[in-house]
């Protein structure tokens, strides 16, 4: 128990902590990784030397995205309410599968789906899941999807695979995410045999450009654009999908940060008809700042999830309540909606939108003071996302070099239509409109380092 409250404490000061460190690690803390390049030893080692290594070795060489100045892909931090029932959940080791393997898993999944349907505003009975994150979300909703769109055409996916089936028409805009591809091909719809829709200069796809076809359509459409954070023109969309008789289709949203733009109601512009969807997939772990890897799907007829994923055994109890392992790729499973539930409940409906309002502010304030001293703000800042560039290609490649080596802040680097740019994403609960000054001027500096080196 020694180790263990060592461990703990390690823990405990890594988070009190972490908005002191660099925001990537030094060069001589990537070194001390060496520290691990060991033999498997022969005979074991204790266990409260084992968790000091860790701690010691491992602690500086970490990324400090769960610190307050980390602005990379889309990350998002770790809320207190996430780490604190974590670490509780860790000790629990709980089995998610089946009611019966954890009764306070069971419930608090039952309260999870209630009160994120209801925060979202998606139809009563939408059924959630739990994954690994947005990339399997996503693929639990596209082979539901395709399993109903075959079945209502005839075929049974489950029973006799896709070889022999009937086509399903898959639409995808432009600027989907390449794990959707992924996705898309796991599921065995193929990432190259796709209709690609045309996105406009936001990465938004054209509704104008939807293509006439019938039959079962699988559309996948996306609620913020991993660069720029645009939305889709979901209600278009929408009556696209039923505006020829004969077209049979599922309507998919990957809002793998987006989606969380439904619980701030001031957001209403960006989310129209967004709950006409058939399904949706989002992560806890990016903008919720739950602790990886927590993908959330969801389906507004649970019962297409079953039929994907139902497994029988004879040691498997059929029971009440809701069975994970029945409706999710896995079978044995994290319980994932601990966490979900602790920053749910302390945060609240007006916390949840003041995380997404306050995030997006701070975006906003970064690529006004960036725009204000000469940058180019290439997107709408419309949620947490900002794309910015710097003269010409090699001096914005510079400056992200720049930002990266200064390690103040750190951002990412993107191509925006075929050029570079450099991205930055506020995902973490900890930002606030009054850093963006501070942040800000760590970037001009960068960028005037980067003029200076050209
Ligand atoms: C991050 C992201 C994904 C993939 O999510 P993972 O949690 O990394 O699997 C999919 N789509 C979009 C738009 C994303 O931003």
């Amino acid at each position: 128990m020694d180790a263990l409250r060592d461990a703990a404490a390690a823990a405990l000061d890594y988070a009190a902590t972490v908005d002191d460190r660099p925001a990537f690690p030094t060069a001589a803390a990537v070194a001390g990784l060496a520290a691990f390049d060991e033999p498997l030893p022969g005979d074991g080692t204790p266990v409260a030397e084992t968790l000091r290594l860790l701690a010691t070795a491992g602690s500086p060489a970490t990324v400090a995205s769960t610190g307050a100045h980390y602005f990379g892909f889309v990350i998002g931090g770790v809320h207190p309410a996430a780490l604190g029932a974590a670490w509780l959940a860790d000790a629990w080791d709980q089995n998610a599968a089946l009611p019966v393997m954890s009764p306070v898993a069971d419930r608090l999944h039952d309260v999870v789906r209630r009160w994120l349907v209801d925060l979202l505003r998606l139809p009563a009975p939408t059924g959630v899941v739990f994954t690994t994150g947005a990339t399997v979300a996503n693929a639990t909703c596209l082979a539901a999807a395709r399993d109903a769109l075959l079945e209502r055409a005839g075929w049974d996916v489950q029973a006799d695979g896709l070889f022999g089936a009937p086509e399903i028409t898959v639409v995808v805009g432009a600027h989907r995410h390449s794990t959707l591809s992924k996705s898309l091909g796991f599921v065995g719809l193929g990432r190259r045999r796709v209709v690609v829709v045309p996105a406009d200069d936001q990465g938004r796809v054209r509704a104008e450009d939807l293509p006439d076809v019938s039959g079962p359509v699988l559309l996948c459409a996306q609620a913020g654009e991993v660069n720029s954070g645009a939305f889709d023109p979901f209600d278009r969309i929408a009556d696209w999908a039923t505006s020829r008789p004969g077209r049979d289709a599922w309507i998919h949203v990957d809002g793998a940060f987006g989606l969380w733009a439904l619980a701030d109601p001031a957001r209403t512009d960006l989310v129209t008809g967004l709950d006409r969807a058939d399904s949706w997939a989002t992560d806890g772990h990016k903008w919720l700042n739950v602790t990886y890897d927590c993908g959330i799907a969801f389906v507004r007829d649970p019962a297409e999830l079953r039929r994907t994923f139902a497994a029988v055994a004879g040691y498997l109890p059929s029971g009440d309540g809701f069975e994970a392992m029945h409706h999710t790729p896995q079978s044995s499973q994290r319980a994932r909606q601990i966490e979900v539930w602790a920053v749910l409940r302390s945060l609240g409906r007006s916390g949840v939108a003041d995380l997404v309002r306050r995030t997006s502010e701070t975006a906003a304030a970064i690529a006004d003071r960036l725009r204000a001293a000469g940058l180019d703000v290439l997107n709408d800042v419309v949620l947490n996302q900002v794309l910015v560039r710097l003269d010409d290609d090699a001096t914005t490649s510079a400056l992200v070099a720049a930002v990266q080596a200064d390690g103040r802040v750190w951002c990412g680097a993107t191509q925006w239509h075929d050029a570079p740019a450099m991205r930055i994403s506020v995902s973490s609960w900890k930002s606030e409109p009054a850093d963006a000054d501070g942040i800000a001027a760590v970037i001009l500096e960068c960028a005037a380092r980067a003029r200076a080196d050209r």
